[in-house]
Parts: C-alpha cells; structure tokens; sequence
C-alpha cells in the first residue's frame, strides 16, 4: 500500500512537472505589491489564482519605509513585484534589482509636477500619490490584469473579466465622489493637508490646495519656521475648515498649525489602507471614508 501510495505521489509529481509553467502556481501566482493600495487592486484582479503579499504594513508611510532584512527574500521569491513608481518607494529601489520582474502599475499615468516651492526639493519631481483619483486606479487594474495575463496565460480571461468589474466599481466611485463633493460650498473647496498628498484629488475634483504643514511631496522632509508662519497666514487669509492630516504621520506639527489658527484637524487615509476594523481596508472603502470626511469638515 505504501509502495503504491509512493508511485502515485511521484506520478503525480511528475505530472506537475510536465505541465507548462502557464499554468497555475499552487496557492495562485506568486505577486508582491509594495503597498496595501495595490495588494487591494491586485487581489480584486487576481482572485483565487494569484497569491498577493504586501510588503508595507498596513499604516506604514510609504515615504520613509526601512525595508526589512526579509524583504529582500519576499522580493525575490515573487513572480511580479507590483511598485507605485513616481519614486514613492524610493527606500526600497534598490531591492527592486533582486526581483525576477517588477511592474510599475502606474505605467501611462500621466503624472503631475510637484508646484512647491520647498527647500531642497527636486523641481522636477512627480507626484506620486497617483490613487487619489479613481481614474488613475484604472490605469493600474488595466496594468495589472495585463501583468497577470503574461505571467500566467491559463488565467487571462480571469483576470481581464475581473478587471473588467473591478474597474465598473471604480467608474461607480468616482461618480459617486463627484456627487459628494456637490453637497460642499464651492467656496469652501479649499484643502491643507500635512504633506502634498492630494494633487489628484484637488485636480480631478475641483478643489484648492490651500498649502501643506509639510509643503512636500515627501512626508519625510521638515518645513522651516518660515514655510509654517507662510502657512497659517494663508490658511487665515483664506478661511480653510479644516487641515487633514493622514492617518501614517505624526500629527504633532499638523495639530500645532490648527490650534494657532484655530481650524479642525481631521484624519484621513493617506498612503496606506487601515488595519481591521479602521475603515479603510479596500481602495473603495478608503476613498469613501476620505470623502465622507472631507464632506463632514467643509460643508
Ligand atoms: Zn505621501
């Protein structure tokens, strides 16, 4: 019996063996995303047929992630690495050249100049923070259902119907945003964040960015004490609620601006989706709570 139990196991072996590389994986296609934003796009792309890791723990800045000694592993054993680009993971490019082949979803996007003006930073650089309008989110579902189509052909109709769905979901979300976003005065459309977040929000949506306590693109860098003393003069001169601050950085600074001006502080989700039970544990809902927010503090 356990003769025959061995022939067949290794019968079995064989023929797993022989089947082309197309089709599935065990467990699905082996993919990691740098974040939970994209491991939610590709999960709802993938379905049962792709395995999804995330690297960035849910509330990690994407800005200013130490990679971990087991990234490099995590990195390596994947298929597909799914990254944001626009340099937003730029702590962890130089992982990127342990990986058998990266995707940059945001491929097509076109990306947005950074209009600050603060100290040391690039001119030239790009926004990365591309989600923040559902329309890019759609570019990433056509880039990842292509992604998962080359890597596994068995599964191409799978993921082109899923994207398909996903991406009605999507259309749906920015119609319901655009209605939302109605129920605010058109005066009172006007935006502080705590770092340049929301470039494709305010640009998709019709709203004004009054400043930001961190006028960067990046979370990481400092505002001197004469960009915040430029910022709570326009945030008086222009009458903003409220400033929003994200849900992966310290608010102290944030906190400090709203008491002298006396404006709300409001937390939204920024970079990362939220853990269980926060609210944000899908793009969808992650943008819903963010309006629904933003709706409360300035209508
Ligand atoms: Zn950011």
């Amino acid at each position: 019996m356990f003769r025959k139990l061995f022939i067949t196991l290794t019968l079995l072996a064989l023929t797993a063996c022989s089947v082309p590389a197309s089709s599935s994986t065990p467990g699905g296609l082996p993919v990691v995303a740098t974040t939970s934003l994209i491991g939610d796009v590709a999960r709802q792309i993938g379905g049962d047929s792709v395995s999804v890791s995330v690297l960035l723990p849910p509330g990690t800045d994407p800005h200013s992630y130490e990679p971990r000694p087991q990234d490099v592993a995590i990195l390596t054993d994947a298929d597909l690495v799914l990254v944001n680009g626009f340099d937003l993971e730029e702590t962890l490019e130089p992982l990127f050249e342990n990986a058998v082949k990266v995707i940059v979803v945001s491929d097509g996007i076109e990306a947005l100049p950074f209009e600050g003006k603060h100290e040391g930073e690039d001119e030239h650089s790009l926004d990365p923070h591309v989600w923040q309008d559902p329309n890019n989110v759609i570019v990433w579902a056509h880039n990842i259902a292509d992604a998962f189509a080359q890597a596994d052909p068995a599964h191409a109709e799978q993921y082109a119907a899923n994207a398909e769905a996903y991406i009605a979901e999507l259309t749906a979300l920015d119609a319901w945003i655009i209605a939302q976003v109605a129920r605010i005065p058109q005066a009172n459309r006007k935006i502080v964040t705590d770092h340049t977040a929301f470039g494709y929000f305010t640009a998709r949506y019709g709203f004004e960015q009054v400043g930001a306590v961190i006028p960067s693109l990046s979370s990481g860098a400092s505002p001197s004490a004469q960009e915040l003393a430029a910022l709570e003069d326009a945030i008086r001169s222009s009458g903003v609620k409220a400033i929003f601050v994200g849900s992966t950085v310290s608010p102290d600074l944030s906190r400090r601006v709203a008491d002298d001006t006396g404006v709300r502080l409001v937390m939204l989700h920024t970079g990362s989706l939220s853990g269980p039970g926060g609210g944000a544990e899908s793009y969808l809902e992650f943008m819903r709570y963010n309006v629904n927010a933003m709706v409360e503090a300035l209508r």
